[in-house]
């Protein structure tokens, strides 16, 4: 990126902590081994979880359940030991003039003894709860109390995260604030300099960086704070989205990329002559973008987000029949055998005769045919290869591979997208497409080193599918209202949860609602087939085929259905202990039905205990079929640590900013840094040179190097 190096002084954030007084080789080991604190820059961003504001006091009278936390003034009365063994407790009672607090500790209770003395006042805080409508403290923090001394103290004083450990060994929350105290003795404005381009600074008003790791640890007033919280977030953000832009027009600019310089004989005829349905105006855009970035010269990295059904695999394989007309080998991969099976099934089936080599490699697939296969990819003579994680194992070498799709993402890491690179002299071009859409927000915060396609318009004549929940006491009803479906030549899914993939108690509960669907739908009347994680592939396969063919009227299984599969026929979902699962794999699960033309019903059973988050998600179920809605509902319940597809990608990692609270940051911090790549991308530009010094000055001290 950068041409000429400015040259960096040795910063004084780089010292060792050992330099700040009161750090002893033992404390320093704690701190570094605890919390990650090496450098005076970690103890600078270790933040504190909140202030506590010394002369600002409950009335114990006056709390009720709206206080979640309280700080209050009062006299120790009574210090008491109860229970024993494992029940052992000290309670201590603490009143003021309005009332009594009951303070309660369940470990450390020799060493909270000692320093706790009857007749004495203490200034307590804690989080508030209640038993029998009597206020009470679990592990509160506990400090002698004198009015003038506690007046005089700063206004707000920082509370740190610390660890059990810490604690114990006397590295508490308050030896922390000191700890940062004296570093701010050591630093002066100069140590923190600038990072933001001018303009930036003032169109938002941000205070310093200097003041604002002062305000964030010592703030003289809570808005003082909320200024440096929001300058530090939005540093945060930009820097990481910087960076990440950065990773792509690297990419763009120095990656040599294989030209797909063409369209050609497969693809136009496969367009005019095998096509069964017209593309929507989404598929084709998607296509024009895909085909524009592959014939650029340059490797493209792509992410694909399309709902559940919105026919993501027919522009794959539209795509890899261009490949083959440049000549280059293609190879899809997805997370599971049935899912590999049927996208070769149904690539077969759309290419019908036409002079296209397609093969599918799988765990499960027969030494022969492997080596066959094998042959076939060296020598250049098979142009789509479909299979499982096999496919990316280092035996299996390509002639030319010049295209790898990637369905299904979640279930892939970026070691992975790493590996198909290798695959070539020249890296093939990659396309990932999501199983699960994710805000876009977040797709370009998460994989924002990838560009991005989104189709956003399903095939036509899809109604939606009608989602209930009823009670598992209804089953009976349930079941009447399936036998109706299937009367009229309709086909069933009921779905077990599977929390785990070897988890006995799942195995158990499929197994007993097995033989329970089947007194409901006795043999030979009815055909049922059942898929789960303990068959082996064969039998799994088996069974899929004898419903996809419509011999079986019944699919009984756990989540292996979840990702794509797809049986147009199917027209009822079943989802037993709907309560359990997630949204996203509830909206997966639902996207196996509606797939044709008939009107389908997604029903979720549940039990009769149901958490409000569960309520909220069965709510959000039966309110809509918007797979990038149901994904926001996700984000916002569950937060963006659990949003899958994420995980892996370790991005989301900040250490002050949320991309669900703080989205308008977050795009406010992409806009800006989007700005500056695009009009002074080498960062020359009088305002954006503390930006530039800024990352030579960081440069592989964060995870970003690592990442793409
Ligand atoms: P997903 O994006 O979830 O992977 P699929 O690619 O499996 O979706 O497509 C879902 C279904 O929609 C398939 O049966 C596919 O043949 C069909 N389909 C795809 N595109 C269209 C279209 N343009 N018109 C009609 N049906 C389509
Ligand atoms: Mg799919």
């Amino acid at each position: 990126m950068q041409k000429k190096r400015i040259s960096q002084p040795v910063s004084i954030l780089n010292n060792p902590i050992e330099y700040i007084q009161g750090v002893t080789a033992l404390k320093a080991d704690l701190l570094k081994k605890e919390l990650g604190i090496f450098r005076f820059q970690d103890l600078l961003e270790h933040y504190p979880l909140r202030h506590l504001d010394k002369t600002r006091l409950d009335k114990i009278g006056q709390l009720n359940a709206s206080n979640e936390y309280a700080q209050v003034a009062g006299k120790v009365t009574d210090i008491n030991i109860m229970g024993e063994k494992r029940s052992k407790r000290l309670v201590v009672t603490i009143e003021d003039d309005t009332g009594e607090l009951e303070l309660v500790w369940f470990q450390g209770i020799n060493w909270v003894q000692k320093m706790i003395f009857p007749g004495q006042p203490y200034l307590v805080f804690g989080k508030l709860s209640f038993f029998l409508g009597k206020p009470q403290m679990a592990h509160p923090e506990i400090e002698a109390y004198s009015p003038q001394k506690n007046a005089t103290k700063p206004f707000l004083e920082p509370v740190y995260p610390s660890t059990e450990k810490l604690k114990a060994r006397g590295l508490n929350g308050r030896v922390l604030a000191k700890l940062t105290a004296a570093l701010f003795q050591l630093i002066a404005e100069k140590d923190l300099p600038e990072n933001l381009p001018a303009p930036l600074i003032s169109q938002y008003k941000f205070i310093s960086r200097y003041q604002a790791y002062r305000q964030i640890h010592f703030p003289v007033s809570e808005q003082h704070y909320q200024h440096a919280v929001r300058r530090l977030k939005f540093e945060e953000l930009f820097f990481a989205q910087l960076r990440m832009g950065l990773i792509r027009s690297a990419r763009h600019r120095n990656s040599r990329g294989l030209l797909f310089g063409q369209v050609g004989d497969l693809f136009n005829n496969f367009y005019n002559e095998y096509l069964p349905f017209p593309l929507t105006g989404a598929q084709k855009r998607v296509l024009r973008e895909i085909r524009k970035d592959a014939g650029s010269g340059r490797q493209m990295n792509r992410l694909l987000q399309g709902d559940v059904g919105s026919g993501k695999t027919i522009v794959a394989l539209m795509l890899m029949l261009i490949a083959a007309d440049n000549g280059f080998q293609s190879v899809m991969m997805a997370p599971t055998e049935i899912l590999a099976q049927q996208h070769f099934n149904s690539i077969r089936l759309v290419l019908k005769d036409m002079p296209v080599c397609v093969k599918l490699l799988t765990g499960s697939s027969k030494a022969r045919e492997r080596k066959e296969i094998l042959k076939l990819c060296g020598d250049g003579s098979l142009q789509i290869l479909i299979g499982t994680h096999a496919v990316i194992e280092d035996h299996v070498v390509f002639k030319n591979l010049g295209f790898a799709v990637i369905d299904e993402q979640h279930k892939f890491g970026v070691a992975q997208r790493a590996r198909l690179w290798k695959k070539n002299s020249i890296p093939p071009h990659i396309l990932v497409m999501t199983a699960t859409p994710i805000p876009r927000t977040l797709a370009l915060t998460a994989y924002g080193d990838l560009d991005y396609s989104v189709i956003d318009e399903l095939p036509p004549g899809r109604q939606p599918v009608v989602t209930l929940q009823r009670s598992e006491n209804t089953r009976h009803k349930v079941m009447d209202f399936v036998k109706e479906e299937i009367a009229k030549g309709r086909q069933a899914y009921i779905v077990y949860p599977l929390i785990e993939e070897s988890s006995k108690v799942d195995y158990e509960n499929l197994m007993k609602g097995y033989e329970e669907v089947k007194s409901f739908f006795p043999e030979p009347r009815y055909w049922i087939s059942m898929v789960h994680g303990r068959q082996d592939a064969e039998q799994k396969e088996t069974n899929m085929q004898r419903f996809v063919k419509g011999e079986t009227q019944i699919m009984v299984s756990t989540t292996v259905i979840e990702v794509g599969v797809n049986v147009p026929n199917a027209s009822v979902m079943v989802i037993e202990s709907a309560e359990k699962f997630g949204l996203s794999q509830l909206h997966q699960l639902r996207g196996r039905v509606g797939r044709g033309a008939e009107k389908s019903f997604c029903i979720l059973l549940t039990g009769p205990r149901i958490s409000n988050d569960a309520r909220e998600r069965l709510k959000i179920m039966t309110e809509t079929n918007d797979g990038f809605r149901i994904a926001e509902k996700d984000l916002e319940i569950r937060g963006p640590g659990d949003v899958e597809g994420t995980q892996q990608s370790g991005i989301l990692n900040f250490k002050l900013a949320d991309i669900v609270h703080d989205r308008v940051m977050l795009e406010a911090a992409r806009a800006a840094a989007g700005g500056i790549l695009e009009s002074d991308p080498d960062m020359k530009e009088e305002d954006n040179i503390p930006v530039r010094s800024w990352l030579q000055q960081q440069k592989g001290k964060t995870a970003w190097s690592k990442i793409s």
